[in-house]
């Protein structure tokens, strides 16, 4: 029954990649050393600055956004560290892992997937345990859709010698996250999710209070090593050939992100998941998220609904690809991103094919009542960009 060839890519990372994006990565290939390439690395890294909201450098890699992750790890820290870890999903689990991989010490917040930390357990966790050197977090945990208070615990390390270490990469570029302003000592991105770009880039940025760590980490390194990049970076290059096509990518997407402006942005996102919660309520659905982030909708698959099917459906006949859970969350929520080359009319499409499915997967919906929904927040919107 599959009678539409196109595609809509509704996950949380990747994320659709504008067409005009994907064509200017196509160009023949340029050197990296050439002078020519230095100056799109300048625009880069002025942009980054903007994007970041930091005075400090952006440093990027060929690597996933785990890559980056693992590059504050190594540079920041020695085996045997205490460091504080705030797992409430997926991704904090990573956190987890790879301090567990280089020998760190962990303290362990558990929150329950779904829910945010509460910052008054970071602080609980730092008063109990001398010597903490840093706390890793997610700006927003993807696997739960949950913003956790990073400004909020940023405030509370300000006074301890320890580090506030953001996974920002699903919430950079989403929502208000100043780097500087906020005293976040480390942020981490990727491209492939609120960047709108394909993966295969990753970002770090470091505070001066980071750079100090960084000066006694004694774990071993070689290429995630920022010393040898910030040298590089001092000379307009990069210390290991750079993915090339994937930057001049990213010159497009920073350019078009400075020339739109981060508030007119956040609005942006702001709009979307606003939409999008009001359809899923108007549908009698919930929300799995405690504090939801602007990134993606996080929905609870009801009681008696088959998600692998449907989503199965959805992807397969329909064109839509929406996520489903991760680990013990599989078959019970349903994830749809609104990162990525997204128009208010692409989210109408994605609650549409959703009410459709809930209704043929033996759901009862009524049909057009979350676009409806959604419409009415989408147009107010619009209106107001007239
Ligand atoms: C996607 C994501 C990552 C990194 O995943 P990669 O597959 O390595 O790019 C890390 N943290 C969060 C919060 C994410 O959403």
């Amino acid at each position: 029954m599959r009678f539409l060839n196109k595609k809509y890519l509704f996950t949380p990372g990747p994320v659709s990649v504008a067409p005009d994006v994907l064509l200017s990565m196509a160009q023949p290939i340029t050197h990296h050393r050439l002078p020519e390439f230095s100056e799109i690395l300048k625009e880069i890294r002025e942009n980054l600055k903007y994007l970041f909201q930091t005075q400090k450098e952006v440093y990027f890699f060929a690597s996933s956004g785990t890559g980056a992750m693992e590059a504050a790890i190594v540079n920041l820290f020695s085996p045997g560290d205490k460091v504080i870890v705030v797992v409430g999903g997926k991704f904090g689990q990573r956190w987890l892992e790879l301090s567990q991989t280089y020998n760190l010490e962990p303290v362990v917040i558990e929150v329950p997937w779904g829910k945010a930390v509460k910052p008054e357990e970071v602080e609980k966790a730092l008063k109990n345990n001398s010597g903490v050197k840093g706390i890793l977090i997610q700006a927003c945990e993807t696997s739960t859709g949950v913003k956790h208070p990073v400004k909020e615990i940023a405030e509370i390390v300000k006074e301890n010698e320890a580090v506030i270490v953001v996974d920002a990469i699903s919430a950079l570029g989403v929502y208000e996250l100043p780097m500087d302003e906020w005293g976040l000592d480390v942020v981490i991105t990727g491209s492939q999710k609120a960047l709108s770009l394909p993966p295969g880039l990753s970002f770090i940025a470091f505070s001066d209070k980071a750079q100090v760590l960084a000066e006694t980490s004694k774990l071993p390194k070689y290429y995630f090593n920022l010393q040898k990049e910030k040298k590089a970076y001092e000379k307009n290059t990069t210390a290991f050939t750079p993915a090339v096509s994937l930057l001049i990518g990213l010159k497009k997407m920073l350019k078009r992100i400075k020339e739109i402006g981060l508030e007119r942005l956040f609005k942006h996102y702001q709009t979307l998941s606003l939409a999008c919660r009001k359809a899923v309520s108007a549908l009698n659905l919930e929300i799995f998220s405690e504090v939801p982030s602007e990134s993606l909708t996080v929905i609870k698959a009801p009681e008696g609904l088959n998600t692998g099917e449907l989503l199965k459906f959805l992807r397969n006949k329909l064109g839509i690809v929406f996520a489903g859970g991760q680990a013990h969350l599989k078959g019970k929520i349903l994830r749809i991103t609104h990162m990525g080359d997204q128009s208010p009319f692409d989210l109408l499409i994605a609650i549409s094919a959703l009410e459709m499915g809930f209704n043929l997967f033996g759901y009862p919906v009524s049909l057009g009542k979350g676009v409806k929904a959604a419409e009415e927040i989408l147009f107010d919107y619009i209106k107001e960009k007239q």
